[in-house]
């Protein structure tokens, strides 16, 4: 059993701090969000996130999970400190530092005895230098520093926490790299690796993955424009590719674009980073350009079929959040598709299982928001998909024509069969397939 104290408690920090408490160790997550703090003590999960609130129920009653927002209290018995604040873009595509280096600076003049203080935040290089510096300057006792970047994808949190790919642990301390094996050895049994390196190649590991991944979409998004130019079909070539060993399966599915807290603020921050030595991530830039028009890619389509003019057509739109199986909406491809919509005069009619709370707290009621997939329907002249929700998948098509105005889809996430639709009677258009008129 371990004491940690958990700084953040977002989707990294909760995850974290939950699942480190379903292995058997003390936990308390510190927020300084007065009311975000209050709703947990109150045995209620701030976030959406499958499978989270069973663990959470079970480890506060178990007395192994609790909440401050003094972080004072929180770290004071604790050997382990997380770091999982936010890293935001700053004005000039950098990551925002701030967060953290303020708490490191307190910590330097809280902690008492040694700790273990671990950056999962996602770090360019050369943080865990700047932590150590800010710590140093107040403490009186020894401390370590740790980078272990974070890999969990929202949606799958908890699955991905409780059984990594891998670990990466970055120090060059032996103490605090033995102090951190035995905590994660009960989350690797099945074989996967904790991978020890040094703090920067850490740092670098999280963007490297994260870039990549946002590479892999975008290169896919790309065939898929081409395929709609010369008629191939993107799901073939998918396959096609995919079933090669050396390319994967995974991660090649074409939509409108990447989005999220992680993947653009990501590779804008590598991007930023390179700059500041010199180094212009030529790659990385193309991606970001094209993932910018990708996130609209629907609109043209949208605005010849309708002759160029959406002045006070109905749309309908299914998903609000950047994917499935959660609340976030960070970056959302529907929120670039509502603006540019709602500027071409058009009226939207919404609905997202999760989302539509955070939506409307964002933009408020320039959209209206619906109870359900079908009243999302209900006299619009086409329906716009954003998100690729399970709940979409298989849906009551008899239905969903009798409420809409016209039988129009516009699919952002390439749900369905194109010929099942076409003889349903749908117009469909899909991303890097072909539209049978
Ligand atoms: P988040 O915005 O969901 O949560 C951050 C939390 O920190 C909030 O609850 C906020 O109130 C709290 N906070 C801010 N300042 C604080 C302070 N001074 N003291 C205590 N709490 C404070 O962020 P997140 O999505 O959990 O991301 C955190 C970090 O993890 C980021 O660097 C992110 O890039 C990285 N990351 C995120 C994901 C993901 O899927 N969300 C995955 C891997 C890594």
């Amino acid at each position: 059993m371990k004491k940690i104290a958990v700084v953040g408690t977002g989707y990294v920090g909760l995850v974290t701090g939950t699942c480190f408490a379903e292995t058997g160790n003390q936990v308390v997550c510190v927020d300084i969000d007065e009311q975000k703090v209050e709703k947990m003590r109150n045995g209620f999960v701030p976030i959406y996130e499958p499978h989270l609130d069973v663990l959470f129920e079970r480890n506060i009653k178990a007395n192994r999970l609790s909440f401050t927002t003094s972080l004072e209290e929180g770290i004071e018995d604790a050997e382990i400190i997380f770091l999982a604040l936010p890293t935001p873009p700053g004005e000039d595509g950098s990551a925002d530092l701030s967060y953290i280096l303020g708490v490191a600076d307190e910590l330097g003049k809280l902690i008492k005895e040694y700790k273990v203080i671990v950056d999962k935040s996602t770090v360019p290089v050369g943080t865990a230098e700047k932590v150590h510096a800010a710590v140093q300057a107040n403490a009186k006792v020894d401390f370590d520093i740790v980078s272990n970047p974070e890999f969990l994808r929202e949606g799958f949190a908890v699955d991905d926490f409780l059984k990594p790919d891998r670990v990466v642990i970055g120090t060059s301390s032996e103490r605090a790299e033995k102090v951190m094996e035995q905590l994660y050895k009960p989350f690797v049994r099945q074989g996967n690796p904790i991978i020890f390196m040094d703090e920067k190649s850490a740092e670098l590991t999280k963007y490297a993955a994260n870039s990549f991944l946002a590479t892999k979409i975008t290169f896919m998004n790309e065939i898929a424009n081409f395929c709609e130019k010369v008629g191939a079909d993107v799901d073939k070539v998918r396959i096609g590719i995919g079933s090669d060993t050396r390319i994967g399966k995974r991660f090649l599915f074409p939509g409108i674009g990447y989005g999220g807290s992680c993947f653009p603020k990501d590779v804008q921050a590598l991007v930023k980073s390179g700059r500041e030595e010199n180094f212009e991530f030529e790659i990385l830039n193309a991606v970001m350009a094209i993932n910018e028009q990708q996130k609209t890619v629907l609109l043209p389509k949208i605005k010849n079929f309708f002759r160029g003019n959406l002045k006070g057509k109905r749309i309908g739109m299914w998903g609000l959040a950047f994917k499935p199986d959660t609340d976030d909406i960070r970056e959302a491809p529907a929120l670039y598709m509502i603006e540019a919509l709602l500027k071409e005069g058009a009226q939207i009619k919404a609905y997202d299982p999760e989302a539509m709370e955070n939506v409307k707290s964002q933009i408020g009621d320039v959209i209206s928001y619906e109870a359900n997939e079908y009243d999302a329907l209900k006299e619009v002249d086409a329906l716009i998909i954003c998100t690729e929700w399970g709940i979409f998948r298989n849906p009551d098509f008899g239905k969903m024509k009798e409420n809409m105005k016209d039988a129009v889809i516009f699919d952002g996430r390439n749900l369905f069969d194109i010929e099942e639709m076409t003889s349903k009677g749908f117009y469909y258009n899909s991303i890097g397939r072909k539209t049978i008129e």
